[in-house]
């Protein structure tokens, strides 16, 4: 058994993230779990047992994830982990001009990633240690039609990570996993017909959740002096 953590996950009412909560709290791992859904939370907590805590969390409101943290620090003494996972994709091209879905994926991919940053940080920095993981994308890594807006949010959530790397005491960890397509809810915010058809397709190669999770725990169990920097994980299938 690996040293028992306190792990934070945002967006963990489906999806990778509920993959990931799941998979660190049967390792053994004290597991907060956030998200708006609060019954999907409830559901969760009931099929995962003790190790696992919820509580209702919108990482696009600064006062709330910084609440979300500090709430964590004063249940558990510290936070060893903060995985910043919440994400929206309502994919569309640029001339449909859902300007309030490009919107939502700033606020919801970047600035609540940064909201995480910021929350966590001092923390960390306070206790001499901590481990940063980005949920990026595929999509931090090229760019695709109906995409242009989630990939600059996934470029972003890449560029930002790295440059926290950069910046970070070596006490600190931080990690970017870029996920290719996975079995999850993430399409359902999709409302442009055409986007949606080419996603279906698109999504018929996706592997289960958990081998996104399986790639997280690995960072997270490393010893302290090893820091897995990037994972890419995608279906064998996908070109
Ligand atoms: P899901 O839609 O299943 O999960 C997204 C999660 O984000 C949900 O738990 C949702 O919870 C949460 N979320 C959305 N908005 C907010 C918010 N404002 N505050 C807090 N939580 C929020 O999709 P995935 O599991 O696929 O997505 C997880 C991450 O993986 C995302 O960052 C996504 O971009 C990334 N990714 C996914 C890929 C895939 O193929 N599935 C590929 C590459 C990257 P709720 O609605 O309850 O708040």
């Amino acid at each position: 058994m690996t040293e028992s953590k306190i792990i934070l996950i945002t967006g963990a009412s489906s999806g990778i993230g509920e993959a990931v909560a799941t998979r660190l709290a049967a390792d053994g791992h004290t597991v907060i779990a956030g998200a708006r859904r609060e019954d999907r939370l409830a559901a969760l907590a009931a099929r995962v047992g003790p190790n696992l805590h919820v509580r209702r969390l919108d990482v696009t409101d600064r006062a709330d994830v910084a609440t979300f943290v500090d709430e964590a620090v004063a249940a558990h003494g510290r936070v060893d982990v903060l995985v910043n996972n919440a994400g929206v994709m309502p994919l569309s091209r640029l001339d449909s001009l859902l300007v309030d879905q490009w919107d939502q994926m700033i606020d919801v991919n970047v600035r609540g990633l940064l909201h995480g940053i910021a929350a966590a940080l001092p923390v960390f920095q306070r206790q001499g240690g901590g481990h940063f993981v980005t949920v990026a994308s595929i999509g931090a890594h090229e760019v695709v039609a109906t995409g242009a807006v989630y990939c600059a949010t996934k470029y972003a959530a890449w560029a930002i990570t790295e440059g926290l790397r950069q910046e970070c005491d070596p006490s600190i960890r931080v990690t970017t996993v870029s996920p290719g397509v996975v079995e999850s809810e993430l399409a359902s915010t999709i409302t442009d017909s055409g986007a949606a058809d080419a996603m279906s397709t698109y999504r018929a190669d996706a592997i289960a959740p958990d081998a996104i999770a399986r790639g997280i725990a690995y960072a997270i169990n490393e010893p302290a002096d090893v820091d897995v920097n990037e994972l890419i994980i995608r279906p064998a299938a996908q070109r």
